[in-house]
């Protein structure tokens, strides 16, 4: 799979890389999908939502341009892959997810496979995770029509996020780089995520 899906793509960030080979896919999939769980593309989650596609993961994380010490905000829990990904190339990850019944699996899951640098947390991330902020990396993995600005009053100075942008007539995939009070954003591949949905109480 990384060599294949992800390098010959390529990804060059070796940490990333490295990354990729370590966390086991297919315990993050239910068990009926284990055979599929290398396979090339998204595949359904409960709730119906999607684990990305292994290149897309790596890609986000590539352009991340992630350290080892970075603290790491992933908005979109999911499965837990992503995190795990995300947990083998920074130092420290804080997940969020709406869905609790998500979060609680995806948190049993990275625990039972020894990722003790992941905190999992039931919420909205569209609000970002004020009391973790501020993050030297912000990786978004749902959709919207902008950057939640609460994310990039979260953003550490030098930091980056990426995030899906975009509604039904396609969505990008945007990199926004912190340097002090301005924000650079540079526009990267088109993408298809689920969409982020915010909290109606906010
Ligand atoms: N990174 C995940 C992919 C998850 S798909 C993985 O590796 O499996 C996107 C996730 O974002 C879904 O689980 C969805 O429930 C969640 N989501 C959507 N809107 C959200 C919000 N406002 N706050 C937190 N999570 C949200």
């Amino acid at each position: 799979m990384v060599e294949r899906q992800v390098r010959d793509r390529g990804i060059t960030d070796v940490r990333v890389l490295a990354a990729m080979a370590t966390v086991p896919r297919e315990r993050f999939v239910d068990v009926d999908l284990a055979d599929a769980a290398y396979a090339d593309r998204p595949l359904p989650i409960e709730e119906g939502q999607t684990i990305s596609q292994p290149f897309i993961v790596a890609a986000m994380a590539a352009y991340l341009e992630i350290e080892p010490a970075d603290r790491i905000l992933e908005v979109g829990t999911g499965s837990g892959y992503g995190a795990a990904v995300l947990s083998r190339v920074g130092g420290h990850v804080d997940t969020i997810e709406r869905h609790a019944r998500l979060a609680e699996t995806a948190a049993r899951r990275l625990a039972d496979l020894g990722y003790a640098n992941v905190d999992v947390h039931v919420g909205d991330g569209s609000r970002g995770l004020p009391e973790r902020a501020p993050f030297d990396v912000i990786c978004v993995t749902a959709a919207g029509a902008d950057v939640p600005v609460a994310l990039l009053d979260q953003l550490a100075d030098a930091g980056r996020l990426v995030m899906p942008v975009g509604g039904r007539g396609g969505q990008r995939l945007v990199l926004i780089r912190r340097q002090g009070d301005d924000l650079v954003e540079t526009d990267l591949d088109p993408v298809a995520f689920v969409p982020l949905v915010p909290d109606r109480e906010s």
